[in-house]
């Protein structure tokens, strides 16, 4: 698995974002420098672009990605 692409510019990577739960070794690991194709805020750089990427989205909330993604198909 590759760094993903966003690394050295991505808030949640660089603790930017507060670690609530403890999570964010873990997602790092698992997305970050794992599958990126898996975390929510990748999903939506990828189809919309940096700035449609919410302050607050963090890499599991890929329910919040779709539905982000569903709502910009529609406009
Ligand atoms: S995998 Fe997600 S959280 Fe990690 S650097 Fe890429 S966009 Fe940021």
């Amino acid at each position: 698995m590759a760094d993903c692409e966003c690394l050295a510019g991505c808030p949640f990577f660089n603790d930017k974002m507060k670690d609530n739960q403890g999570l964010g070794a873990i997602y790092k690991r698992t997305y970050c420098q794992g599958d990126s194709s898996q975390c929510a805020r990748h999903m939506v750089f990828k189809k919309l672009g940096k700035p449609a990427v919410p302050a607050d989205l963090y890499p599991n909330m890929v329910d919040r990605a779709k539905q982000i993604l569903a709502a910009a198909v529609k406009i």
